[in-house]
């Protein structure tokens, strides 16, 4: 605690003007009630002690005495030679005043020193007050006191001798190839930069809550041997203006001071979503510092000194693009659900800790706990464990985890949590549907993964795809497979289900919109011919206005309004016959595939490739 206390003392000297306001505030209040009691105690009055009291009282100097609890004051006839006006002095209490008398000594009773009392209980109030709001305006803040303004909680935070590994991290081993990079230069950063490799510093780590992205910021850490910093994003949001900025500060000082060294910054979207809280606090100001502070130290920073700073979000949609720029958070790496070996994975790690009955298969709990992240698999071994005891069981048998996923379930969104069967087996062919179309058109982007791990709201599953190389125009031929991939979705529903589902709205709205942009802007229509239907503005000939400038011009007459309708949807039409053909001499691939990815629920490029495993005159058949 001391040593935090120096901290905020040499702080004090950096802290921008506005926060200094209540400061001033207190230091005036301070100087006013001081003066006013000096003033009180110099006026005119000479204290003097008893028995000289009772002399000049008997001699006839005082003509009017005034008695005030224990203090006895005389106006003097004529005022003394330093001006006093008036003597004082405490009272002695009758029998003693006798007795000392008889000595004829000077005696006194010392009063209490009435200087220091009277500032104690003037200032006794003002420094309950300005504990109270103190208190409160932590409590607003959730953080900071007024001693420890500036100093980061950094060091509260700091830890060294991290005993996480990278093996206890299971079901994200892409994340984890990422990151090995940065252990490596943590290890030996000179090393490192010998030939001008350049590491990023920042990594943000995006995902949803409990995939293990602090648990993987720890291993880092741990894997490294390096200290380890850790401070969440809200943490750093104080009411005061500026308090943040300095935090952030003292943190990366810190940090330099003790590399190689990781800064962790959890819940980095706070500094992003504490806009409107506190207008009237200065809460947007005190964001934009704190946030701006946090650039100013990403820029600045020498990444050979060996800190790297990782920081994770669930919401990176609502961070500040800023942040993300070249020579910030440029390196991003997703942390995602686990899939079904991901979770077995997941649950061995756990298991380790709890005793398990021999031949306790694991992957049956797997395969049923759909959509739990890690932190949701942590707790339910626990939670079994827990059942098990309470049994009073030997071991933890598949029974017990059975009991703890119907206790734990109640407690996940439902919309992640064992989606139902029909549901996955749609979003499994919907998905292999793009994946099988994409696989077998030579000029299709390339399938990375496809996944039936239900995405965020209506969303059950996704297809990634990745550009084979960079690409700045398309031919009609590319663009016409860009379509068909998009219709795979709704061409392998019909083909399976014999009908299409509300799933495949986007799809269609995506291949919509391209085939429009083929008919009115590419001159890809034979029909429409090589016409430009965009709207720019006629008569003046200029370029188009920045979008969103006008609304979009018709210059087309309604009769050609006619035949572009009917060219789209000949465009689709006959992109969803192509595609369905393709699929339908697939159909026992597809099957195969949507039956593997319903049991693994994610298939990477290699698998599907080698699932598919179809000769490339196939792919010539596209
Ligand atoms: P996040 O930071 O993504 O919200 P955490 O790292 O805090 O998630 O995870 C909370 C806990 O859940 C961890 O301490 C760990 O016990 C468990 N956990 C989460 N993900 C994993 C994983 N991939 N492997 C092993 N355990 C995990």
């Amino acid at each position: 605690m001391a040593k935090s206390l120096l901290g905020a003392a040499a702080q004090g000297t950096r802290m921008p003007r506005r926060m200094t306001r209540p400061f001033a505030l207190v230091t005036m209040l301070a100087i006013a009630v001081l003066l006013g009691t000096w003033l009180a105690a110099r006026d005119e009055i000479e204290t003097t002690t008893y028995s000289e009291f009772e002399q000049r009282l008997a001699a006839g100097d005082i003509d009017r005495v005034t008695i005030v609890g224990d203090t006895i004051s005389g106006h003097l006839k004529s005022p003394a030679p330093d001006g006093a006006r008036t003597i004082a002095a405490t009272l002695v209490e009758p029998p003693l005043a006798d007795e000392l008398r008889k000595f004829n000594v000077p005696f006194q009773r010392v009063p209490q020193s009435t200087w220091l009392g009277g500032l104690l209980s003037t200032l006794l109030p003002l420094f309950l007050i300005i504990a109270a709001w103190t208190y409160l305006s932590r409590k607003m803040s959730g953080a900071g006191n007024l001693l420890g303004l500036g100093a980061s909680k950094a060091r509260l935070y700091m830890q060294k001798d991290i005993a996480v590994r990278f093996t206890d991290v299971a079901g994200v081993d892409e994340a984890k190839a990422e990151l090995q990079e940065v252990v490596d230069f943590l290890r030996n950063p000179r090393h490192y930069g010998r030939l001008g490799a350049r590491i990023p510093k920042g990594v943000l780590l995006i995902g949803p809550t409990g995939t293990g992205k602090t648990l993987l910021a720890r291993a880092v850490a741990g894997e490294a041997g390096v200290a380890f910093f850790s401070i969440s994003g809200s943490a750093f949001i104080e009411m005061f203006v500026g308090v943040g900025a300095a935090r952030v500060r003292d943190l990366f000082e810190q940090a330099r001071a003790n590399a190689p060294a990781i800064i962790f910054i959890d819940e980095l979207d706070a500094l992003g979503k504490v806009r409107a809280l506190f207008p009237l606090a200065g809460g947007h100001e005190e964001r934009e510092q704190t946030l701006n502070q946090l650039l100013v130290e990403l820029d600045g920073f020498d990444p050979a000194v060996g800190v790297v700073l990782l920081a994770a979000t669930n919401r990176p949609e609502i961070l500040d693009p800023a942040l993300l720029r070249a020579g910030r958070f440029d390196r991003q790496i997703l942390v995602d659900r686990p899939d079904r070996a991901g979770r077995l994975a997941i649950l061995r790690v756990h298991a380790k800790k709890i005793r398990l009955a021999p031949g306790t298969d694991l992957d049956q709990v797997a395969a049923i706990t759909v959509g739990f992240a890690g932190a949701d698999l942590a707790n339910l071994v626990n939670e079994a464990a827990i059942v098990a005891t309470r049994r009073d069981a030997d071991a933890v048998t598949l029974q017990h985890f059975n009991l703890a996923i119907e206790r734990i379930v109640a407690g996940i969104e439902k919309k992640h949590a064992l989606v139902n069967v029909r549901e996955r087996e749609l979003a499994a062919t919907h998905e292999l549907g793009h994946a099988l179309t994409a696989l077998a058109l030579p000029g299709a982007d390339r399938v990375h993964k496809v996944s039936i791990i239900p995405h965020g709201i209506g969303a059950l599953g996704y297809t990634l795809q990745r550009p084979a190389e960079d690409r700045h125009l398309l031919t009609r031929t590319q663009v016409t497979e860009k379509i068909m991939v998009l219709l795979g979705g709704y061409a392998a529903e019909v083909l399976v289900f014999g009908e299409p589902s509300t799933g495949a709205a986007d799809d269609l709205a995506k291949a919509t919109d391209l085939a429009r942009d083929m008919v009115l802007r590419f001159g890809m229509d034979d029909a429409i011919g090589p016409v430009s239907y965009e709207g720019s503005p006629v008569l003046t000939g200029a370029p188009a206005e920045p979008a969103g400038a006008l609304p979009p011009r018709r210059t087309w007459s309604p009769h050609t309004a006619q035949q572009i309708d009917d060219a789209v949807r000949s465009r689709i039409e006959a992109a969803l016959e192509r595609t369905t053909a393709l699929l339908q001499a697939r159909r026992s691939t597809l099957d195969r595939c949507v039956s593997v990815l319903l049991e693994r629920e994610s298939l990477d490029e290699e698998d599907l490739l080698s699932l598919v495993q179809e000769p490339t005159s196939m792919k010539a058949a596209g």
